[in-house]
């Protein structure tokens, strides 16, 4: 890290930093474990124009999440610029391997964020998916917002990347028709957004952290279709969340709707690879 930021660092913490070293897994900043004398703290920094916004928004969601006192985030110190680095400065999560105890204290903790509702879908504010804008515009109707402002995005530029014909995107009356029945009932919930195993922490004594959120009420399932995309999460965390938010007859198919737009994310964001996924899920249901 430059001296010059260190020096920046150490005159916002008022404390001497005496180690600095490089934290991998992000994708998109560069990151570090700060070390004072009686603490560490999580730096994330970004020399892109756009970063600056896009931490103020993370920041903004990891606020939002921790306020509702139902599952903790990293408290956050400070975000701003410097030089030319936009920075975010956060608690560090001293973390371990999840125990079968530890998924059922985050499967209970998740679904208490769930219970935290609003009156439409959406957000007051947009945010982002990965690197990608992430429309948060409000709708009364869940499946007016999933078509609008998740599926249909992530189509269209899966189109204007080559990467899906015109022919192989359904039309907004053909989604409506099969999601239509699918959608009943559903409640505004406020999600963590992009629930993926690196989006959890569990800190040495057993608390279960999220990071990283994409914020938005929602409908609750879509946190957990993402926690099922890529293998799962330990069997006590399904169990206990259900305790809480049981699941339904309609819950595999509407997993199986929400993971198509993270496929489509991934598709947009790494490529063909993840077309195949990405057809199976439209052919199925459109
Ligand atoms: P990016 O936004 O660049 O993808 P991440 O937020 O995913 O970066 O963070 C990169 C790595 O840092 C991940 O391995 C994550 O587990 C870890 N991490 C993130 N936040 C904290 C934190 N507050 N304390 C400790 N480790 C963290």
């Amino acid at each position: 890290m430059q001296t010059d930021l260190k020096i920046h660092l150490s005159g916002i913490l008022d404390e001497d930093i005496k180690h600095v070293s490089s934290v991998h897994g992000g994708d998109i900043s560069t990151a570090y474990k700060i070390e004072t004398a009686t603490n560490a703290y999580f730096l994330k920094t970004n020399q892109a124009s756009s970063a600056l916004n896009m931490f103020e928004i993370e920041a903004n969601g990891l606020n939002l999440i921790g306020y509702t006192n139902t599952i903790k985030t990293p408290k956050v110190l400070v975000c701003d610029s410097f030089e030319n680095h936009a920075f975010l400065l956060m608690e560090f999560i001293e973390s371990k391997s999840p125990s079968a105890k530890d998924f059922e204290h985050l499967g209970q903790q998740l679904a208490r964020l769930h219970q935290c509702t609003s009156e439409n879908f959406g957000l007051g504010t947009d945010n982002f998916i990965g690197s990608l804008p992430q429309s948060n515009t409000q709708h009364s109707n869940w499946c007016d917002f999933y078509i609008h402002e998740r599926l249909r995005p992530q189509l269209k530029l899966a189109h204007q990347k080559h990467l899906l014909d015109s022919a192989e995107i359904p039309s907004v009356q053909k989604m409506n028709n099969s999601l239509s029945p699918l959608f009943k009932n559903i409640k505004p919930a406020l999600l963590h957004g992009d629930l993926w195993s690196g989006n959890y922490l569990i800190s040495k004594d057993g608390t279960p952290y999220v990071i990283d959120p994409a914020v938005y009420f929602g409908h609750n399932e879509v946190d957990i279709a993402m926690s099922k995309l890529f293998g799962g999460f330990g069997e006590s965390f399904y169990q206990s969340y259900a305790e809480i938010i049981p699941f339904s007859n309609e819950t595999s198919a509407r997993i199986d709707i929400y993971q198509l737009y993270y496929l489509l994310v991934h598709l947009n964001l790494f490529g063909n690879s993840y077309r195949n996924s990405v057809k199976t899920i439209l052919d199925k249901y459109f």
